[in-house]
């Protein structure tokens, strides 16, 4: 039997006639029953919002931090229902579920201890001017299915700690976790600081267009952005866009391949390799090719790609049918291509549950469908170069610009490089580490605008210039 949930509106726990299935991917059963909301209920939500953030914008930041700080620790305290719930909607296996429910919390805790100061413009004999950061008023924040839980949080405590209150929609796909979570808050904000409603995806263009919502926050698809840019046009909505990525790696000769193979390899397929900046194009420089790609098969060999809620399991099975038949089609389009496979490359379509073997593509061509697109999945093309010039230019010759990694025995020269990737992260001997307090945001077709630190902050507020002019000085 389905466990049904509730949306969180105005403080209530609410349910509603029409109600969407939640699957597990690893076997396809149906998990949970959610609200689908439409129009009134957004409504209704927006409208608690709108009046809750009359109160809030006005509670001093002790209080707001507190409650951040509250919900943060309600997080920690349930942690271990709601990993196990995470995997069973998202496919992770439970260590990685475990870590985005703590990830989560903590990066809660940590940038409630964030604040936007006034600065001071000019104070002369003749004139005070002071720049104040103004909450924006309601937030639609929209959320992705690869860590719905994360992603979630990472808008709500920003948006609540600025003043502003905040209409979230989770992915259709994932929303069984946020909104246990939903539950467990309830009586830690105010009525209306923080709605949390569920619906298929024709909820977002409602969100994106609705009158009386002021920001737009989304991460999710490049395609998506541009109708949540389109939908915020109307009434000139702010906007902050996270979108995808096609993240290049560039392994210099210098790395030590015993080291940097088994981070490599799990810079690419951890969440199944559906994490907007996981390693998707990997550049090794042809002196160590042939040792590095060794190595990182061997690395392949000893994961198991499974149920997440297995002992053991390394690879979950991809969160959705739409991503995995997606997934599927590049790699037919490499195998009719006849790019060569280092590793995997047989689907097996028998069987319940949405699993893609953990893929590996020995020097396909650089406009192989399978290294220029977003592949979103557990596939990793490995491509050789030549020289620091030639990688850099491969790297940057993408649409998307979100991040990237430099792999050296030199970390200044590993700078160098990385001072030359057009992408809002780059990382030197290391992956996937974002801070609460440093900005993380994409160029080019990534998006634009920040999340996290005092950048993240700012998305939501304006900026108030407040100027005096004293009496001339005697
Ligand atoms: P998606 O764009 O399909 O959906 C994201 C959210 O948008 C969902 O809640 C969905 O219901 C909603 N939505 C769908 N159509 C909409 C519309 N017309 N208007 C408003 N909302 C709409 O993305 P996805 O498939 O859930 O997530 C995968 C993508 O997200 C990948 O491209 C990945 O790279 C990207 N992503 C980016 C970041 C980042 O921080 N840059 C992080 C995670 C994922």
């Amino acid at each position: 039997m389905p466990t049904s949930y509730k949306n969180l509106i105005d403080g209530e726990l609410v349910e509603t006639s029409a109600t969407m299935e939640v699957l597990n991917p690893a076997n396809e059963e149906v998990i949970g029953l959610v609200p689908s909301c439409g129009e009134a209920e957004l409504d209704r939500a927006v409208a608690a919002a709108r009046k809750a953030f009359k109160t809030w914008s006005k509670t001093p930041i002790e209080d707001r931090r507190a409650v951040i700080q509250a919900m943060a620790g309600a997080i920690k305290e349930n942690a271990d229902e709601l990993y196990r719930l995470l995997t069973s909607e998202q496919g992770k296996p439970h260590d990685q579920a475990k870590g985005e429910i703590f990830g989560a919390a903590g990066m809660m805790a940590a940038q409630s201890t964030l604040s936007l100061d006034d600065v001071i413009n000019e104070d002369s004999d003749t004139r005070l001017s002071r720049t104040r950061r103004v909450p924006v008023g309601v937030v639609g924040g929209i959320v992705p299915w690869n860590f719905p839980v994360m992603m979630a949080m990472q808008k709500i405590a920003p948006a609540i700690l600025s003043g502003c209150t905040i209409v979230l929609k989770p992915s259709p796909f994932t929303p069984l976790a946020t909104l246990r979570i939903a539950e467990l808050i309830k009586d830690i904000a105010p009525a209306g600081v923080v709605n949390i409603i569920t619906g298929e995806d024709s909820l977002g263009p409602l969100i994106t267009s609705h009158p009386d919502i002021d920001k737009i926050t989304f991460t999710g698809s490049t395609a998506t952005g541009k109708k949540i840019m389109e939908g915020a046009s109307k009434d000139l909505k702010r906007i902050t866009l996270e979108l995808g990525g096609n993240d290049a790696s560039i392994v210099l000769p210098d790395a030590d391949v015993s080291k940097v193979a088994e981070q490599l390899f799990w810079s690419s397929f951890s969440n199944a390799g559906q994490i907007c900046v996981a390693a998707k194009r990997i550049y090794i420089h042809e002196d160590i090719y042939d040792e590095m790609s060794a190595a990182i098969a061997e690395v392949a060999k000893n994961v198991k790609v499974g149920d997440g809620s297995e002992q053991g399991t390394g690879v979950g099975p991809i969160q959705n049918k739409k991503q995995f038949d997606r997934v599927v089609e590049l790699i037919e389009d490499a195998k009719s291509s006849g790019y060569k496979f280092l590793v995997g490359g047989e689907v097996d379509p028998s069987g319940s549950g949405y699993y893609v073997p953990i893929t590996i593509l020995d020097n396909p061509p650089e406009d192989a469908r399978i290294v220029a697109e977003e592949q979103f999945g557990p596939v990793m093309p490995l491509m050789k170069f030549s020289t620091e010039e030639e990688v850099i230019s491969r790297a940057n010759a993408s649409e998307y610009g979100l991040a990237g990694a430099v792999w050296t025995g030199d970390a200044e020269n590993g700078v160098k490089i990385a001072e030359q990737l057009e992408t809002g992260t780059v990382w030197v001997n290391e992956y996937l580490h974002l801070s609460p307090f440093a900005p993380f945001g994409g160029h080019k077709q990534s998006g634009f605008g920040a999340e996290y630190g005092i950048e993240g902050l700012k998305e939501f507020t304006y900026a108030q210039v407040i100027t005096v002019k004293k009496e001339a000085a005697a």
